[in-house]
């Protein structure tokens, strides 16, 4: 039996080059993913699979509900090229309960293909953050993560995650402001765990954000 190869997003039979792995070019474009991938370094070094619009809006936002590890695997090939070979991966936990908590953060680094170390946890609920402005949603996330001395502890973690040659990244599924992972950022600095910046599928435009 023959097996014709479709893309995995509109279907279309056999539209596969090496280059869009999966996708076919339609697709490839609407979603707006750039070859390179998206970087940049306000508020801090980021790097996105695209921008937080359009058809890769509405798909992220569909993974968050429903995963599916074969689409983030796609979606993450330029991250997973953006990444050192020491790198290793903090994913950003959700602040929702348990049965309403978002894992694509995890999901996300498990995609990525780099040693995956939980070691944050929210320390407080903070409120939705839809309708706060830039500031606003800095101070609504100013402490609101504390780093599991236990994680750390009992594995030479910290030593690793200290050390100059690990290349410690956060892992988040959208970025918005940055304010949620200044404040993740600032926990483990605290907990003296630098890290290089932040990993995400999509990334708001800096004009979006007030
Ligand atoms: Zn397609």
């Amino acid at each position: 039996m023959l097996i014709q190869p479709v893309c995995w997003h509109c279907q279309t039979p056999n539209p596969f080059t090496t280059e869009q792995e999966g996708l076919c070019q339609t697709c490839w474009q609407s979603l707006g993913l750039k070859a390179s991938g998206l970087k940049g370094l306000e508020p801090l070094s980021w790097h996105a699979a695209g921008w937080y619009e359009g058809a890769l809006r509405r798909m992220v936002l569909r993974l968050r509900i429903t995963p599916d590890s074969t689409v983030l695997h796609i979606l993450c090939r330029e991250l997973r090229s953006a990444l050192s070979q020491h790198a290793l991966l903090i994913p950003i936990p959700s602040w929702k309960a348990k049965s309403r908590a978002n894992h694509l953060p995890q999901l996300l680094c498990r995609s990525l293909q780099k040693p995956c170390v939980p070691v944050l946890e929210r320390s407080r609920p903070t409120v939705g953050q839809h309708h706060l402005n830039r500031r606003q949603r800095l101070l609504n996330q100013q402490g609101s993560f504390q780093v599991v001395r236990e994680r750390l502890s009992s594995t030479g973690l910290l030593e690793t995650l200290s050390s100059n040659a690990a290349q410690v990244w956060l892992v988040d599924d959208i970025v918005t402001s940055g304010a949620t992972v200044m404040a993740a950022r600032d926990a483990l600095q605290t907990a003296g765990i630098v890290t290089q910046g932040v990993i995400c599928l999509a990334r708001t435009r800096l004009s979006v954000t007030p």
